[in-house]
């Protein structure tokens, strides 16, 4: 089996194609990048139109497969920006139509713990998912992946890049006040937002163009940041392992790229006797590959569905979509349907 993924939630439009054991045949993908601060969801959707049929191509010349050697097509259904969403979307219905191949929509959040949880062996994993636009705690119960704490205002990614543009930096921010962070040393001060098994990142921004205004510099600001704001992020995930009586996490998303934060959960985890795991940074970022194989998991489950039925939902939540491949026993949420 063979399943090809489109990826086009937001700024990365990428293909990928896996094999039923989730190895990655191919990966080809690229990304939006704005000429002035933060990204414009059509402008980004008009890169996707251009680029996808160029990925199309590399993608299959990387797998060294034919389109009927493609047993599924798989795509992100939600959530993200509408524009995009549809771009990819449409493609995969193209595809779809034009190989007569099952059309399988796929959650973008849970593609995420998915190619984690295969890349780990973990099989019950807590996933820390720190993208730019969502900031989530997830694990699995009852069916479905649960929400057990989120951002309440913006996602981790879009804080540090509004910061570091604020700042006269270039999107992404997260990567380049990573490199500014290492050369930092003194802590100031700044709110820390946890609110149960939530996090804000509002008041940190406030906070932290004020201390840049004060003129403190600019390493031990994004050393200051980034010791809070992943501190924050840390201990929600502990809190959430803590209730379920979990032990182990994965990691997703862009941010999880960073090795502050990485280290920082690991530590966490190690304590507590668990194991952390981060993909690969070509996996842990927005990828078509994982979308591929939640679409496999999802063709095993049934879950193709006809044209009509795969309308894209930007909103769409990780507990909206059944998880049915996921054994009913492990990680059930007592009392949570
Ligand atoms: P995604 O939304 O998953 O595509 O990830 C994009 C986000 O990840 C952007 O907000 C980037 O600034 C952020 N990001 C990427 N690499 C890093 C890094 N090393 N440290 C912090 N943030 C990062
Ligand atoms: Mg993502």
């Amino acid at each position: 089996m063979t399943v090809l993924g489109i990826e086009s939630t937001a700024h990365t439009c990428s293909i990928g194609i896996v094999d039923e054991g989730a190895k990655v045949l191919a990966l080809a993908g690229d990304m939006y990048k704005p000429p002035k601060g933060g990204i414009h969801p059509r402008e980004a959707a008009n890169h996707h139109v251009e680029m996808l049929p160029v990925l199309l191509e590399r993608a299959l010349a990387e797998a060294h497969v034919s389109p009927k050697e493609i047993d599924g097509i798989a795509f992100a259904q939600g959530p993200g920006l509408g524009p995009c969403l549809r771009a990819g979307a449409t493609v995969a219905r193209a595809l779809s139509l034009a190989w007569d191949r099952p059309l399988l929509p796929v959650n973008h959040c849970v593609s995420h713990i998915e190619i984690a949880r295969v890349l780990s062996g973990l099989d019950d994993p807590m996933l820390l998912y720190a993208s730019g636009g969502n900031t989530q705690v997830i694990a699995y119960g009852r069916g479905r992946y649960r929400v057990l704490g989120e951002t309440i205002d913006v996602g981790i990614g879009n804080f540090l890049d509004k910061l570091w543009i604020a700042l006269g930096g270039t999107f992404p921010g997260g990567p380049q006040l990573e490199a500014e962070a290492r050369k930092g040393s003194s802590l100031y001060p700044l709110p820390y937002s946890v609110h149960g098994m939530d996090v804000a990142f509002s008041g940190l921004l406030t906070a932290s163009l004020a201390l840049a205004n004060q003129g403190v510099a600019r390493a031990d600001l994004a050393f200051s940041v980034e010791t809070t704001a992943y501190a924050m992020l840390t201990e929600i995930t502990e809190r959430a392992l803590a209730h379920r009586q979990m032990k182990h996490v994965v990691l997703g998303g862009g941010v999880a790229c960073n090795e502050r934060l990485r280290s920082m959960v690991r530590a966490m985890v190690e304590e507590r006797g668990g194991t952390m795991f981060a993909p690969p940074r070509n996996l842990c970022v927005d990828n078509g590959a994982m979308i591929a194989w939640t679409g496999e998991l999802a063709r095993r489950s049934g879950l193709a569905v006809p044209i009509s039925a795969s309308a894209v939902d930007p909103r769409q939540r990780t507990d909206k979509v059944r998880a049915p491949w996921r054994d009913q026993g492990a990680g059930a949420l007592p009392g949570v349907n």
